[in-house]
């Protein structure tokens, strides 16, 4: 049987992920926001908590380890370059590190840039990754503890992808991304359609994630740094895409 994921909104605009093993019962957290949701979800799910796979150390990321491992004994997995800032982790994991949960084996990939330690895991059976504030669907998280360089070349790797991988990011931030990556790609047709359907997504009160590697290629500004057209739009045709994606991520801080 293959991987089964439950999503759900935790704090202001977060959101928790389940990921669960039907053949062992494992099921991870990835991240954990606050412990109640993550609770009601596996009440909801029937499922037991074994894991906790930890993307980087900000609060609304790790604030609910201590009450869900005081809970459920689990194992909490974190960043090795992140240790000394996550209570109570049991294994650390760098780049490459294979993580399981239950028989479900996922790659660790190193992406900083929204900290300096962040990972992101990705399971090639099922083709699901987990990003954290990597990279969100049409935006990419703010770049607080690394180069716009090292966040380029972390995009990069999670773009390098098969194009059908679902992702699961952090936040519901994709309305807000789309009406940001208009002004910067106004006559992207793929984007126009994906706007018109989170509009109805959200308006019928649905999460707008996971999104496939596939379509973020062809609507997210962030990813298309070193598309031609992309960079003649701010002013920096021919430069290096870590540059136009400096330019982009900035007028985004500034949107
Ligand atoms: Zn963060």
């Amino acid at each position: 049987m293959t991987a089964q994921t439950y999503l759900f909104p935790c704090l202001k605009d977060n959101y928790g992920v389940l990921l669960h093993d039907p053949e062992s019962g494992a099921t991870a957290a990835i991240d954990a926001p606050e412990a109640a949701p993550v609770e009601a979800a596996l009440a909801g799910k029937g499922w037991r908590l074994t894991d906790i796979l930890v993307t980087h150390h900000h609060g609304d990321h790790t604030a609910g380890i201590g009450e869900l491992k005081r809970s459920h004994h689990c194992r909490v997995v974190a960043p090795r370059n992140e240790v000394q800032r996550i209570a109570l982790v049991d294994e650390t994991v760098g780049e490459g590190d294979t993580v399981h949960v239950g028989k479900l084996a996922g790659r660790v990939i190193e992406t900083p840039g929204h900290t300096a330690g962040h990972v992101s895991y990705f399971f090639p059976a099922d083709k699901l990754a987990f990003v954290g504030d990597t990279l969100f669907s049409i935006g990419c998280g703010r770049i607080i503890e690394g180069t716009p360089e090292m966040m380029w070349q972390s995009l990069l790797k999670l773009r390098s992808l098969p194009d059908d991988t679902e992702f699961y990011c952090g936040h519901e931030y994709t309305a807000a991304n789309i009406r940001f990556a208009k002004t910067i790609e106004p006559d992207n047709k793929p984007l126009a359609a994906r706007a018109a359907e989170v509009s109805r997504l959200l308006a019928a009160g649905r999460p707008t994630i996971p999104a496939t590697i596939g379509a973020e290629k062809t609507e997210n500004p962030f990813l298309r740094a070193d598309v031609p057209e992309v960079a003649k739009a701010v002013g920096l045709a021919g430069s290096p895409a870590w540059k136009v994606f400096a330019e982009i991520r900035e007028r985004k801080n500034r949107f």
